[in-house]
């Protein structure tokens, strides 16, 4: 291989841990990378303890908590093959130094595989080292930089996919997209008929504010909201008080705070004290939230905060119906939106993510306009297409409709773009919010029902079937 100045440099950093490699195992990313790509002799893979194995699938790389891989199809010895999670760890004992061994998540690992080294865990366990199907130095040079997923992890719908017209792609998306819209709508629907539409908004602004990993105790607070509002108006300060109270994330440990939280603390604290044994019952442990590895943006105290000044307002039902009521263009969809939900908090909050944050130099915002797309397209304008399908609203309908569809997008995240690589082999673009709702149908309705190697799943059908806008006949 021609050396270059720019490929000595990108390797710069993969070289020394390639020579760190003959007395240290290599970084974890590279190993995860091995991995993924299976640069391994497959026919002869044995787990430490002998048993052959068999990689059907090494899964999915996860980038966020939890194992590494994720829906692994894995083969031991001659039993049936099994589905689940491995983790990648430089050395056995890490299993134990990183926590794995008492983390929930971990518990669906099927396989535990190191550099090298004794195992340290009962899980059966593969060593990478004596496996590799190449020097590592070469290896290395390879696997250095890559993040695509590799042509062997497309789906078996993406050729049939591939042979649609853009078109047809687009009528696929957005009919995907509408189901997803009437099945929130219908959840929406479910819920009023027995709590009422306030109820049923305010149930979806929880769960949604929620974002993924806390959204059962935001539930648990949006359930108990008749009785947070029994106990009588209040301001914006007070509902903080009562929210984070009831969620408890109200810490009564002043010490190592900063001036400013102990300051706002004792504030909501006078207020709390007040109700905190009539709330006793329904009150969570703090136990209950998950609030390792957020982002602070995404902090539930900030959420909370945010539903507290709107519960408090007590007018944002007629905010939302009065922007259904304005014409807004594509671009002020978000902005107009925006300006309906957006809070002043107290200066606490504007300066400082959480209560042990220090104050930041540029000002905290409750609400970002992503969180507002995500609040639109999940909650909002599902909520109004429940309220004008059951009240036979044609008009509205479509006007809600019409919202949905031309929603720029929201913010990337981990599913779409695994989605995508698989269903598109690339960064396909989606045209806007509903598009982006529709492969998440699509993920929904087969990825998720379908092993990794997409075994029986009827979506490549479904796709090959499509009505030909070409003028043809669809292939029977
Ligand atoms: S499971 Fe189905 S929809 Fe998902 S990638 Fe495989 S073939 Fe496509």
């Amino acid at each position: 291989m021609t050396e270059t100045f720019y490929s000595q440099w990108r390797l710069a950093g993969t070289i020394a841990a390639v020579r760190d490699a003959v007395t240290e195992p290599p970084p974890e990313r590279l190993l995860q990378a091995l991995w993924q790509r299976q640069r391994l002799q497959r026919d002869s893979l044995r787990t430490l303890d002998g048993r052959s194995v068999r990689v059907l699938h090494p899964g999915f790389w996860n980038h966020e908590a939890g194992p590494d891989f994720r829906d692994a199809v894995i083969q031991i010895a001659n039993a049936a093959p099994i589905s689940g999670a491995v983790e990648v760890d430089s050395v056995s004992a890490d299993w134990r130094a990183h926590g794995h061994a008492v983390n929930p998540a971990f518990a669906e690992v099927i396989l535990h595989v190191i550099w090298n080294g004794p195992a340290h865990t009962a899980l059966p366990t593969l060593l990478l080292q004596p496996h590799l199907d190449a020097p590592w130095p070469e290896l290395a040079e390879e696997l250095a930089g890559h993040t695509q997923l590799p042509v062997e992890f497309a789906g078996q719908c993406r050729a049939p996919l591939a042979a649609m017209l853009t078109a047809e792609q687009n009528a696929l998306l957005d009919q995907a997209a509408g189901v997803r819209l009437r099945i929130k709508a219908k959840t929406m629907e479910r819920h009023a008929r027995r709590h009422g539409w306030d109820a049923a908004l305010w149930h979806g602004l929880f769960r949604a504010l929620g974002y993924k990993h806390n959204v059962w105790p935001m539930q648990h607070l949006a359930e108990q909201l008749p009785f947070l509002q029994a106990l009588g108006t209040t301001d914006a300060t007070g509902w903080q008080a009562r929210l984070l109270g009831a969620a408890g994330l109200l810490t009564d440990d002043l010490r190592g705070q900063t001036d400013a939280a102990q300051e706002w603390l004792q504030t909501l604290w006078h207020h709390w004290w007040r109700e905190r044994e009539a709330l006793e019952e329904i009150t969570l442990p703090r136990t209950a939230w998950r609030l390792g590895g957020l982002r602070p943006a995404n902090h539930p105290i900030r959420r909370l905060v945010l539903l507290a000044h709107w519960l408090a307002r007590g007018d944002l039902v007629d905010r939302l119906e009065n922007w259904m009521t304005i014409e807004c263009s594509r671009t002020q969809l978000g902005v107009t939106l925006g300006e309906r939900l957006i809070v002043q908090p107290v200066s606490f909050w504007k300066w400082h993510w959480t209560f042990r944050s220090p104050r930041q130099k540029r000002r905290c915002s409750l609400l970002g306009s992503a969180r507002v797309t995500d609040l639109a397209v999940n909650v909002i304008l599902p909520w109004f297409y429940a309220r004008c399908q059951v009240g036979r609203n044609q008009l509205e309908l479509e006007r809600v409709e019409a919202r949905y569809r031309q929603w720029p997008s929201a913010q990337d995240n981990a599913v779409l773009k695994l989605a995508r690589q698989r269903l598109f082999g690339g960064p396909r673009r989606l045209q806007g919010a509903a598009q982006q709702q529709g492969v998440l149908q699509i993920v929904r309705d087969f990825c998720d029902h379908a092993p990794a190697t997409c075994e029986d799943c009827s979506f490549p059908d479904l796709v090959q079937s499509w009505p030909d806008q070409r003028g043809g006949e669809p292939d029977s």
